[in-house]
């Protein structure tokens, strides 16, 4: 069985229990959320609480809307991230290739989320985009007190390596079945099996054959395949891995 890590189910627009029977149907058992500011999180918890076994949650605001960022979003997440069904924070992090926030506004927002994680004892789920550099001196800021991984990966090697050495793992998304995505081949190649993620970020980045269409958790296998020949282990080695990865890092996932 195989957990997508990261997905956003609300987005798909599409009937949510033939999306689970897809996902089922593949071998997703278990996928994971992400929340993404003021306006889905009530979606989230809603998801979470509604869709049970199958569907998890997190809480988080996106680098796109720290712009908007309020106390009320922080009194909102306070109040859920205890939840059972909530298991981590995300997704947070910074984006300076699209930019839609100031920067020193995504730092700021970025901090305080990071604070929020460490104080009640929650892996986060980091998006990072042209943003290296500032990305791993904030995660050095919360060394030893932050665990997470890196949402989607498709950095520089120093950035996999840097994000290691500080304790956090790494998720591939469908962007590896991608022709053009020799760097990150070679950047997967290098993950220890045993820090290794796999996720959709649905409805974003379908992998190769469904690439243009929408994505979907059931897409994972896609993904899953390439990986699988990059780590040259087997299908179900790598189904075992990445879900005592997935377990190791987010308790409250059962
Ligand atoms: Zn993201
Ligand atoms: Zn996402």
């Amino acid at each position: 069985m195989w957990i997508d890590v990261h997905t956003h189910i609300n987005m798909l627009e599409r009937d949510e229990q033939s999306v689970l029977a897809a996902a089922r149907e593949a071998g997703i058992e278990r996928m994971i959320t992400i929340g993404t500011g003021r306006d889905d999180h009530p979606r989230v918890v809603d998801m979470a609480e509604r869709l049970k076994p199958w569907v998890f949650g997190t809480l988080g605001v996106h680098p796109h809307e720290a712009k908007d960022w309020t106390e009320q979003d922080e009194v909102y997440m306070r109040q859920h991230l205890r939840d059972d069904r909530i298991v981590g924070v995300g997704e947070i992090g910074l984006d300076y290739y699209y930019s839609h926030s100031e920067h020193d506004v995504q730092k700021t927002v970025f901090r305080k989320q990071m604070a929020l994680a460490a104080e009640f004892g929650l892996p986060v789920e980091i998006h990072t985009r042209d943003a290296e550099t500032d990305t791993v001196e904030i995660i050095k800021e919360f060394d030893g007190r932050v665990r997470g991984l890196l949402h989607c990966f498709t950095g520089s090697q120093w950035l996999a390596d840097q994000g290691l050495a500080h304790g956090y793992n790494i998720s591939i998304s469908g962007v590896v079945t991608f022709k053009n995505a020799d760097a990150l081949r070679t950047v997967v190649k290098s993950i220890p099996l045993d820090r290794l993620h796999l996720e959709t970020d649905a409805p974003f980045l379908a992998p190769v054959p469904h690439r243009g269409k929408k994505n979907e958790p059931a897409f994972l296998v896609h993904t899953a395949q390439v990986v699988a020949e990059l780590k040259t282990v087997t299908i179900d080695d790598l189904a075992r891995a990445t879900n005592e990865n997935a377990h190791r890092l987010f308790a409250k996932l059962n």
